[in-house]
């Protein structure tokens, strides 16, 4: 689960980590208002679950009222790589000298939690970690140990030399961990991490990815989810109790149980196709899951196809049968739709499809195939 910038912030600021003063507003006079509060120059930022805001136009300097107000009239309801701005943060612009990068990721090969941090801040970090990995320092905390003090300030002279600098940033980068470790972080970045002419080291920006296997005892985090910011398709998932992420391909894939769901995806790119998604309907057998499972697909303009693939074992495959052909009563899909169905109840899950009349493979090869042929991808 992703949360806004400014709501890492308050997280940022209850912890002791500095942060400028602002507030977030959906109006434009709730922004001029707290822009007047500030009385400096602010700056108007985008709060929306994307990277690279401020290359889309989503992050802007004001420096006086009336530019901020134009700002805010500007950026709310803009909308950044596909998702409408509904929530702007009005912030104190801060002076900077240099920007850092400063991050802990859980790290699955090490499988602690990496702090990484590089003088190469503000941009993409992604882009430094292809090009110059050299420039990323990091740092695995052993999670039965816990991050030492000494460690961090080691971190911290990677960058930084001035003592006076060195201590802030030090104990930015413990405060940092300790967050990460309490709040079932998958995520927290600073970038950037700025020095201002007097030396105060302060955190312009911040994001936070929780782990969704935490939230169960992560309720005060759960609370600040913001179902207007996410991918509609995903929150529908998440409420019928299906797991579902989108991606960009065009075949649409329904299948029981995530390794399945993962080595048919795989399947699907080995003949030259590209999934719509990942979907496991789970382990359970109920007919509604699986026309959820087909609504949201369906929702999605990009799917060419769809590739239903059930293992049958707690599952049943006529439940799943049923599924469909109420999926085609109801939903009428016009895409093309190829089956394959073995295992618990095979015979009579074949039998209640009669009804649609659909394509099925025996096989998982096969069925990925045909469904690649039906999407009008198929390889040279
Ligand atoms: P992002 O584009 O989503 O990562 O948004 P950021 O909050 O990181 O802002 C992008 C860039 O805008 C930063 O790297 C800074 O260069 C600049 N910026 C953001 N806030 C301020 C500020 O208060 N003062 C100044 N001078 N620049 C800022
Ligand atoms: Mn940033």
């Amino acid at each position: 689960m992703k949360i806004h910038e400014y709501q890492a912030k308050e997280i940022f600021a209850a912890s002791g980590i500095p942060v400028p003063p602002g507030r977030v507003a959906t109006e434009v006079q709730d922004a001029v208002a707290i822009a007047e509060e500030i009385d400096r120059p602010v700056m108007v930022k985008a709060q929306v679950h994307v990277g690279g805001r401020g290359k889309a136009g989503g992050v802007k300097y004001a420096e006086n009222i009336e530019s901020a107000k134009i700002w805010a009239q500007r950026i709310l309801g803009m909308d950044i790589k596909g998702l409408t701005v509904k929530k702007i943060l009005v912030t104190e612009a801060v002076d900077i000298t240099s920007e850092t990068y400063l991050g802990i990721i859980l790290d699955r090969v090490t499988k602690m939690p990496v702090i990484m941090i590089s003088a190469a801040g503000g941009i993409d970090i992604e882009e430094v970690a292809a090009k110059t990995p050299e420039k990323i320092h990091k740092l695995a905390v052993d999670p039965r140990v816990g991050l030492r003090p000494y460690q961090a300030r080691a971190l911290a002279y990677n960058v930084f030399r001035d003592i006076k600098l060195v201590r802030q940033v030090t104990d930015i980068i413990v405060k940092l961990y300790d967050i990460f470790w309490k709040i079932d972080a998958s995520l927290v970045e600073i970038n950037p991490l700025i020095t201002t002419p007097i030396n105060q080291v302060i955190a312009i920006d911040a994001k936070i990815n929780i782990d969704d296997n935490g939230l169960f005892r992560q309720k005060e985090i759960e609370a600040m989810r913001d179902l207007d910011a996410e991918n509609s398709s995903e929150v529908d998932a998440r409420e019928a109790g299906l797991s579902f992420i989108k991606l960009d391909g065009n075949i649409g894939c329904i299948v029981n149980g995530a390794g399945l769901a993962m080595a048919t995806m795989d399947l699907v790119k080995h003949y030259g196709g590209d999934p719509a998604n990942f979907l496991d309907i789970g382990g359970s057998s109920n007919p509604d899951k699986v026309l959820t499972a087909m609504r949201i697909i369906l929702g999605d303009p990009n799917v060419k196809a769809i590739l239903i693939n059930i293992f049958g074992g707690i599952t049943r495959c006529d439940d799943v049968a049923t599924g469909i052909v109420s999926a085609f009563k109801e939903l009428h899909p016009e895409v093309p739709v190829v089956t394959r169905l073995t295992g618990t109840n095979e015979a009579a899950g074949r039998r209640i499809l009669k009804e649609v009349k659909l394509p099925s493979a025996p096989t998982l090869d096969a069925v990925v195939q045909k469904a690649i042929s039906m999407a009008g991808l198929e390889e040279e």
